[in-house]
């Protein structure tokens, strides 16, 4: 099935119209049109082979909600019209070890990332969510709660479930000090999940424009981080720190703001490696801990709990025509606070 799609070509040229080709519906596949797809900074550092493992072309996208049209025989749990969210897997063996404790993310065969990973089936590389349809595996097909925005909520299939799963396995709670390090796309929602689970937040920001967001979207507090005088009081003081910065910066900083046995995850990735001054660790016997999105029955439960609590992203809708500029805002830190790509703007490629 041929498909109008944006892809990017090489590391340093703008995203494009492309058409691509989608693998014909199996029989454990949902055929799903997708209606908008959220812009992850993972697609950016991809697309700019910041990561330095991209293969091109690149079609980027991994938090996508879009309609179902067309069901396999053994994929009937779900319907034509049915809305759907795919994340930031579509394969996985499900029968190793950790696909068998709902962790697919670290299937040990390998899983298929949604976009640039070896596409098992149709050979190549998979292609994400900056396109007009996709085939996904009935398996990593997720349930949208009916009465959420539907835009708002696409960025839950990434941002969603990275922020909710580490607060989830530390047991954030009511009683706690939790940090949000960086009010981007993952930190915002983190700031509403955190809030949600009773902690009191703190954000960390290096944006002044953003601390009245920040308070809006439900923070107590806010330190913007380049401020000596602002971190000081927060010293020894956190049970857990969330970190998603996209970029250097000094998680020493961070670490020494943790209570005894206070732990530092870090969901952000920056392309280059973080240098840790160990006595940061040592003194409080603190831990630092890295965090990858989250298995598809985990995501399913934070897509509930979001019905449940009314919790969507704050999104500039754009139509994909813009995906450079909005690219060049992300990079300047300029996202209030998620990108979210209108499909319906999607054109033929010429
Ligand atoms: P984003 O929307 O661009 O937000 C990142 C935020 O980090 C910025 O808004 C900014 O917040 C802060 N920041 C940026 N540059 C900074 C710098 N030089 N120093 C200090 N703070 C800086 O990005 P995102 O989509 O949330 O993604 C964040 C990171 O998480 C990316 O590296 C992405 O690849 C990664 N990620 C990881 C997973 C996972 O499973 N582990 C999943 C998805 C994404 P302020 O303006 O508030 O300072
Ligand atoms: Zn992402």
């Amino acid at each position: 099935m041929k498909v109008n799609a944006y892809a990017a070509q090489n590391a340093t040229t703008t995203l494009a119209p492309v058409d691509i080709q989608r693998r014909d519906r199996g029989k454990h596949d949902v055929e799903i049109d997708i209606l908008y797809c959220g812009v992850c900074h993972s697609d950016l550092h991809t697309v700019r082979n910041e990561w330095e493992s991209t293969t091109y072309p690149c079609i980027p996208g991994h938090e996508i909600i879009g309609r179902v049209v067309n069901v396999g025989a053994q994929a009937n749990k779900f319907k034509k019209g049915d809305i759907v969210g795919v994340g930031c897997m579509v394969d996985a063996c499900l029968t190793c070890a950790n696909c068998k404790k709902d962790l697919e993310q670290f299937c040990e065969k390998g899983m298929t990332w949604t976009y640039n990973s070896p596409d098992k089936l149709m050979g190549g590389m998979t292609f994400g969510g900056y396109s007009e349809s996709i085939v996904v595996d009935k398996a990593f097909v997720l349930k949208i709660p009916k009465h959420l925005d539907l835009a708002s909520a696409a960025p839950l299939l990434c941002a969603g479930i990275t922020t909710y799963s580490p607060l989830r396995r530390n047991h954030v709670r009511k009683g706690q000090k939790v940090g949000i390090v960086g009010l981007g796309g993952l930190g915002h929602v983190g700031v509403k999940l955190a809030k949600a689970f009773g902690a009191h937040v703190v954000v960390f920001t290096t944006s002044p424009s953003k601390v009245e967001d920040a308070l809006r979207l439900g923070a107590d507090e806010v330190v913007i981080s380049t401020n000596a005088d602002e971190m000081k009081p927060h010293l020894n003081s956190f049970h857990f720190i969330l970190d998603t910065v996209s970029a250097q910066h000094d998680i020493n900083a961070y670490l020494v703001l943790l209570g005894r046995d206070g732990n530092l995850t870090q969901v952000g990735v920056p392309a280059k490696p973080l240098s840790l001054n160990v006595g940061s660790l040592v003194f409080g016997q603190r831990s630092l801990s890295g965090s990858l999105i989250g298995g598809i029955k985990e995501t399913q439960e934070m897509l509930d709990f979001c019905g449940k609590h009314n919790i969507t992203a704050d999104i500039e809708l754009i139509p994909i025509q813009n995906i450079n500029e909005a690219y060049d805002r992300l990079v300047k830190s300029d996202v209030k606070y998620r990108f979210v790509i209108d499909m319906a703007s999607l054109q033929p490629a010429l």
